[in-house]
């Protein structure tokens, strides 16, 4: 499925596309161990790059229009760095982590089980993830570069993707606006890519760097290859004041992407906190995010399979669609 086709063509807006959840928390609820490890669920594209594809196929399974590659924290220099590969390799490496999810997406629309078209997005991280400090949650890094060298850190991984047929680039967790601006500058460098760029944010209106989500979906706005701007790994019940705070700026041409994680907190030293907030309630605070304007909804961190296909049967029953599973149960 041709994600600008798809989004640009939908003009009641009533089709809301489904993304996956968190990949990592699938893989580590499979048994890898990834907390942390400086090249996160990106190191399982060297030492298991099955359980990736087992990853994907579980979101696909749960209903999940599009998925998301496992090249969040994947860049050359992190390849080069921890694991000791060759500059090629690490190359090499990335790309597969494109084509884990194609071939993911292939053999379930081919199988019994597909029941829609798949779109694969190729996840770039901020410069933060890559830092492995926690910075994609504050952004502070960007003060001390430049545009130029911002776009510098991305543009070997982009230009990966883009040499290995990546059709559209999830640009997530993106903490600040100056970086959204490094990459909707690059994006340029690569005609062939559609994107959607993805915020972390610190409350119901800024970005992690202080600005205002405003200001973040502005910059994006000056990329025609930009199809969908919005949020992601911030609690479910930011997303409808976010939401609200770029009400203005909607148009035809930009559609809202959301995808929160569970509202389990992140500590730096004891990684996420259980508490009695968990991904439930996405389903149904989605109807309120339909409304807003969102075109693609899906979760971050600490959102499985069991949670995407629960949004999955939500949004059926919304659309008053009736999947082959609720016949099941029917009869
Ligand atoms: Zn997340």
């Amino acid at each position: 499925m041709d994600l600008r086709a798809r989004l640009r063509n939908d003009s009641n807006h009533e089709g809301v596309l489904l993304l996956d959840g968190g990949l990592a928390t699938e893989l580590e609820a499979q048994g890898a161990h990834l907390q942390g490890d400086p090249l996160w669920s990106a190191r399982l594209l060297h030492t298991n790059p099955k359980a990736i594809k087992a990853a994907h196929h579980s979101f696909l399974l749960s209903g999940a229009d599009v998925i998301i590659s496992a090249t969040y924290q994947a860049t050359i220099q992190g390849f080069v760095e921890h694991l000791g590969v060759s500059s090629d390799a690490a190359r090499e490496l990335l790309a597969s982590g494109l084509r884990l999810a194609e071939e993911a997406a292939t053999a379930f629309s081919s199988g019994k089980r597909a029941t829609h078209p798949v779109v694969v997005a190729a996840s770039v991280g901020s410069y933060g993830a890559f830092l492995h400090d926690g910075s994609e949650y504050s952004g502070a890094y960007a003060d001390k570069m430049s545009i130029e060298e911002l776009k510098a850190c991305h543009r070997p991984q982009l230009q990966c993707l883009a040499a290995a047929g990546a059709g559209v680039l999830a640009l997530e967790t993106i903490p600040s606006v100056k970086e959204a601006g490094a990459l909707v500058e690059l994006l340029r460098e690569f005609p062939n890519c559609d994107a959607w760029i993805s915020f972390s944010c610190k409350d119901g209106t800024r970005l992690s760097d202080g600005n205002l989500l405003q200001d973040g979906v502005r910059v994006a706005g000056r990329s025609t290859q930009v199809l969908a701007v919005g949020v992601n790994c911030c609690p479910p019940e930011w997303v409808e004041p976010l939401l609200d705070s770029v009400a203005a700026l909607k148009s035809p041409d930009r559609r809202w992407v959301v995808y929160p994680n569970s509202g389990e907190e992140w500590d730096a030293q004891q990684g996420w906190q259980t508490s009695a907030k968990t991904a439930a309630n996405i389903p149904t605070l989605s109807d309120v995010w339909i409304k807003q304007g969102a075109a693609l909804i899906g979760g971050c961190c600490r959102v499985c399979p069991d949670q995407i296909g629960e949004l999955r049967r939500h949004l059926n029953r919304r659309l008053n669609i009736s999947t082959e599973e609720e016949a099941d149960l029917e009869t």
